[in-house]
């Protein structure tokens, strides 16, 4: 079960994303997260992408795209996970499918996580006024709802194109949406276990 999880900023990714992980006994794998410790950490990589997660830019394609084959190069991202925060450009989705052809695997399914433009507003703003992440700040979010926009929701007809799109709704509480999800992820395991066989 190979997972693409996708939606916009303030959509409630992280926080399905890590339950739906742990109900599959999946690699639950968050490029922000990834990110975000590099940053703590103060590596190399970290020193490079610090000023552009606070912009609410995107890193480079071939870092992001580098982090993310050796994470799936490990024992645990071999045959389940669940990818949170990648692909967000085609070059990266691209990246991915030919990764997985070399071993012989494809993405099983790719959830969207819809939600209307004021929720998502409205969530984002809460979590800024919190003083969450160092890019939850109302000057970011404008930034960030815009290269999701223009860059991450070509994906959709990405993978709408290789059948692999399915949306689910993510207003609602956090058991409400996760039974959504866990509805549509049967749905697609059991269809794509009839075309394999
Ligand atoms: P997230 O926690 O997924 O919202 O990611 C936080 C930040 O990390 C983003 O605003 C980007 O700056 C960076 N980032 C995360 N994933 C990617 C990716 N796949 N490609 C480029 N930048 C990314």
């Amino acid at each position: 079960m190979l997972i693409v999880f996708l939606g916009p900023p303030g959509v409630g990714k992280g926080t399905q994303g890590s339950r739906i992980a742990t109900h599959l006994k999946a690699a639950h794998i968050s490029t922000g997260d990834m990110l975000r410790q590099q940053v703590e950490d103060g590596s190399e990589i970290g020193k490079k992408v610090s000023s552009i997660l606070e912009a609410g830019k995107l890193v480079s394609d071939d870092l992001i795209v580098e982090l993310v084959e050796s994470r799936l190069s490990q024992e645990d991202a071999k045959e389940r996970f669940l990818l949170d925060g990648f692909p967000r450009t085609i070059f990266q989705a691209e990246a991915l499918d030919s990764f997985l052809a070399k071993r012989n695997q494809e993405v099983t399914v790719a959830m969207l996580l819809v939600a209307d433009k004021e929720e998502i507003l409205r969530r984002l703003m809460a979590r800024a006024k919190a003083e969450g992440r160092a890019d939850d700040t109302p000057e970011t979010v404008a930034q960030r709802l815009d290269v999701y926009h223009n860059q991450t929701k070509p994906l959709v007809g990405y993978y709408e194109q290789l059948g692999k799109l399915q949306r689910v709704d993510g207003v609602g509480t956090i058991g409400e949406v996760f039974d959504r999800l866990l509805k549509v992820l049967d749905e697609s395991t059991s269809a794509s276990e009839s075309t394999s066989s």
